[in-house]
């Protein structure tokens, strides 16, 4: 499938990841930017160059720079990480968060379960209908107990909670991970989950991963009436039609997987990004961005399609003093392309796009076009605040209305 970009939608996720403060969020993010690659301590560069290091520039500004948007790659899927602030209740920033992705990570404190905080963010995610995985972190901390985490879960965000793995052991004894889809055991043979064995199910373990999976097969059965089907007959059901269930289920917010492990100690993590590529939806799966024609009430749409007319949503500003202003943007539909005209509906004005950038961890890449359901950053924007809609002026539309009393702004 030829686009003018070369992206392929089906093997593209935008995530954002959730947590209550101190929940693990920062320590999770980094590990997942280690095992996408795409931090390298050789200091390689990837994209030729156009490439800045951007850690070595936070290095020497002695600043954290935390990019809105991140690219990353696990396998053949490209991951859109858009960061999420979860230190601040129902704010726009949130909002605006919650709209420029397709779905989230929730990562709890395993010794915690569901604090206050993680139920807010909870709560704004229902609200925008995000899919979501959930992570229990720090399943080698004195008091992590898995058991917990799907209780609260329960009890206090009303979720279904489907664990799709299960710990073997937990705290100090937190030793390695079982799939309940595959029904293999992953065991970490050192304390910083550099090698992992993959093997059959340990005999210890073997009752325990049993009765797991049939309640998460149980689950499943209310998804999917075939595999109801074979499960009440006992037959062995293919791994692809449980991994479909799930998948099916998270996408229309029926349930929500719940997976395990220790960003500190590295473990977890890439079960965890198998996970996304797995069960979270691309930007093909989610309803079209809902608008609206401006200065009318009237309701319309755009599809995930780089054919169609082009609207984008600024959801960030960030000034850099290399580059300065810096707009990032999700594309909705069409294509966003460097050194083009947009209009910006939201304003009234004609708008250029100077140059595209996509943010990697410690680089940056220059593109010439950013197309429908992908992220990344514009130079040149003037008069353009978050908030504000980018589209084609033959056909505009106004992605997001501001609660705010300002005068909708016709075209002319
Ligand atoms: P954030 O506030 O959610 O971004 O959390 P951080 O990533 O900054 O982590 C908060 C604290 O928890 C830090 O001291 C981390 O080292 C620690 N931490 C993070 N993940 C784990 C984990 O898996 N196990 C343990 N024991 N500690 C962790």
């Amino acid at each position: 499938m030829a686009t003018k970009t070369g992206i392929d939608l089906k093997k593209t996720r935008n995530i954002g990841i959730a947590a209550h403060i101190d929940a693990g969020k920062t320590t999770l993010t980094e590990r997942i930017l280690f095992f996408t690659g795409r931090i390298h301590k050789t200091g390689e560069v990837h994209e030729g160059a156009a490439t800045m290091d951007w850690m070595e520039q936070e290095r020497e500004r002695g600043i954290t720079i935390t990019s809105a948007v991140t690219q990353a790659f696990w396998k053949d899927t490209r991951i859109n990480i858009i960061d999420t602030p979860g230190h601040v209740d129902f704010t726009m920033e949130v909002e605006r968060s919650m709209r420029v992705l397709d779905a989230a990570v929730a990562v709890f404190d395993a010794s915690q379960g569901v604090e206050p905080q993680s139920e807010t963010v909870w709560r704004q995610a229902d609200k925008y209908r995000v899919p979501r995985l959930a992570f229990a972190n720090k399943m080698d901390k004195t008091g992590a107990d898995f058991q917990l985490v799907l209780d609260s879960m329960q009890e206090r965000l009303g979720a279904n909670a489907v664990p799709v793995q299960w710990p073997m052991g937990q705290e100090d004894a937190f030793k390695g991970i079982i799939d309940l889809v595959e029904m293999r055991a992953y065991t970490y043979l050192d304390d910083l989950g550099q090698k992992i064995e993959e093997s059959d199910i340990p005999a210890e373990y073997a009752e325990l991963a049993e009765e797991k999976r049939n309640l998460m097969l149980e689950k499943l059965a209310d998804i999917s009436d075939d595999l109801a089907m074979l499960y009440l007959e006992g037959e062995e059901i293919p791994s692809e039609l449980i991994h479909n269930a799930i998948r099916e289920g998270t996408v229309g917010l029926k349930h929500f997987p719940v997976l395990c492990g220790s960003a500190l100690k590295n473990k977890g993590v890439q079960r965890l990004l198998d996970a996304v590529t797995l069960y979270l939806p691309s930007p093909l799966d989610v309803p079209p961005i809902k608008g609206v024609i401006p200065g009318t009430e009237q309701e319309d749409s755009r599809p995930a399609d780089e054919d169609a007319p082009t609207a984008a949503l600024a959801f960030k500003i960030m000034t850099d003093p290399y580059v300065g202003r810096l707009t990032f943007i999700r594309v909705y539909s069409g294509v966003l392309e460097s050194g083009s005209y947009v209009w910006n509906v939201s304003k009234g004005k004609k708008e250029r796009v100077g140059r595209l950038l996509k943010m990697h961890a410690n680089s940056r890449e220059e593109v010439e076009r950013i197309g429908a359901g992908d992220l990344g950053a514009v130079i040149g924007l003037k008069d353009t605040t978050t908030g504000d809609t980018l589209a084609d002026p033959d056909h505009p539309i106004v992605l997001e209305r501001m609660e705010f009393p300002e005068p909708v702004i016709t075209v002319a």
